[in-house]
């Protein structure tokens, strides 16, 4: 089964009348065998779905206004098979609300030299016939991604299936409901920001509440739900005997899972799929949720502490187009550094909230002081992630726009134990080094809290932010920081320009 299978990409396919009904019947099969074709690559996680020729106006506004409305439609991909005269598309673009494609292929690899004719040449005219679609994408400025090269090319599918799941990105973020329980921690800037905008450009609603709503939702959990999570946790995690059943701090665990079932019952009866806390307003709570923020991330759901919506939601949508891959994600923050032998390397962390889709063996359930805000010792799961090829992205207000900067890093095993670390960590390597990299986060004005994912990569973060309007700073291998910094420049221009009243 497909990763994403409740979402489809649809297949639309131009031509014209001008060629008689063999040549469209043609072009039709030709087209049927391509969506089939895509459908069944490993790297294409929706399905793929092959709609009608389109060959008159009236037809393409049609399909691109049943696109639009669709609630499993996540995006369009377009391909000229034959001329498709393009005032014929103007229409049905100008009515598309979903991420488009652009593929530019053709149903032949092989140019038949000894027999090609003109029939041949009238069927097969991707060649100019994209090129007059081009061109009329290009004059209603409709955002895009291209993919260019033979459709049975497995580096198509992948770039397709890149596509696709920014596509169910865009898809999530434009019907996310976000919970925040109390607000920004006190004097942050970068967590916070234009709530309004993000509903406006990423379509992410952000609800707050009183940690009150939540006490209520957890004095409401039945305490068979408690004893079985209790189970959960024993069957599931290395327990520390002070916590287990019958240990001296055994109350502490059963308040942990208390809180887990009032949150997740919040959540679910809200239709929330991401949240933030904060531990400044933790008002009658017995303890900072740790192990129940933890296991929610690791369902699926987003997360961001001390008040960051805007790290939660990328959390939720990077989980959604990284899903069906078994890396993991979750919200992560630069800690503290590693520059002696072996480095520079960074070991990320958070107090707490470290989602165990990332760990690299059994975590270890453990209670420890929190060190911060003076709170009883909450619970919470201590591990270290995989290792393996990861971005970090944040996303920042930046007054006038959103910016999303995101790193393409190595995650690696620490030199050595870590004994005496109480939490969660992930240490890695940053590209194309660790200089270049922070220089260039920190000139982006990259935010600390960020996601960490190994499921997604920098392709699918670029198309993301493409087809949300979001500007993106990426560092990866070929970053060097005086192209980046002009970069930045430019960008800072181009959204002057093009911001809208
Ligand atoms: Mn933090």
């Amino acid at each position: 089964m497909k990763a994403l299978d409740s979402f489809e990409v649809w297949f639309l396919t131009g031509s014209q009348g001008l060629y008689g009904e063999d040549v469209l019947r043609q072009v039709a099969d030709n087209s049927a065998a391509i969506a089939a074709g895509l459908d069944a690559a490993e790297d294409v996680p929706v399905r793929l779905v092959a709609k009608p020729v389109a060959s008159s106006p009236e037809a393409i506004e049609d399909v691109c206004r049943q696109a639009s409305s669709d609630g499993k439609c996540v995006g369009v991909i377009a391909w000229m098979h034959t001329f498709s005269p393009a005032k014929m598309w103007i229409s049905g673009l100008t009515a598309l609300d979903k991420p488009l494609l652009h593929l530019h292929t053709q149903f032949n690899r092989d140019l038949p030299w000894a027999e090609i004719d003109m029939d041949f040449m009238n069927l097969n005219q991707a060649a100019h016939g994209d090129r007059e679609f081009g061109f009329v994408l290009s004059r209603l400025r409709v955002p895009r991604k291209i993919v260019v090269g033979h459709w049975q090319d497995p580096s198509v599918a992948a770039r397709v299936g890149a596509w696709a799941r920014a596509a169910c990105g865009r898809h999530e973020s434009r019907n996310l409901k976000l919970a925040r329980f109390g607000s920004n921690m006190r004097r942050v800037a970068v967590t916070d920001g234009d709530r309004l905008e993000a509903q406006v450009r990423l379509g992410v609603a952000v609800d707050g509440f009183g940690v009150a709503d939540l006490e209520k939702a957890m004095a409401d959990v039945d305490n068979r739900a408690i004893h079985q999570l209790i189970v959960e946790y024993h069957d599931l995690y290395e327990m520390a005997p002070e916590l287990a059943r019958g240990g001296a701090r055994h109350e502490s665990l059963v308040e942990a899972a208390r809180i887990e079932a009032g949150l997740r019952a919040f959540l679910e009866a809200g239709g929330f799929r991401a949240f933030t806390d904060t531990f400044e307003d933790l008002a009658g709570l017995p303890q900072l949720p740790g192990i129940a923020v933890q296991r929610l991330m690791a369902d699926g759901y987003g997360f961001g502490a001390e008040g960051d919506w805007k790290t939660a939601a990328l959390v939720r949508v990077m989980k959604v187009m990284g899903a069906g891959r078994s890396g993991g994600a979750s919200f992560m923050e630069d800690y503290t550094y590693h520059f002696g032998e072996g480095g520079p390397k960074v070991l990320g962390a958070h107090m707490l909230e470290v989602c165990p889709s990332i760990a690299g063996g059994k975590p270890s359930c453990e209670i420890h002081p929190l060190s911060i805000g003076g709170k009883p010792d909450p619970v919470r799961l201590v591990f270290t992630a995989r290792t393996g090829p990861a971005v970090v992205a944040g996303l920042m207000d930046l007054g006038n726009r959103f910016r999303l900067v995101a790193n393409q890093v190595e995650l690696v095993e620490p030199d050595e134990p870590l004994p005496n670390l109480p939490v969660a960590r992930a240490v890695w390597k940053s590209l194309p080094d660790f200089e270049t990299a922070a220089a260039s986060w920190l000139l982006a004005g990259g935010s600390h809290h960020t996601c960490l994912s190994l499921d997604v990569d920098l392709e699918v973060i670029a198309d993301f932010a493409d087809m949300s309007g979001v500007e993106l700073a990426a560092i990866g291998p070929g970053t060097s920081f005086a192209a980046f910094s002009r970069e930045l420049r430019w960008n800072q221009a181009y959204h002057h320009l093009i911001a809208t009243p």
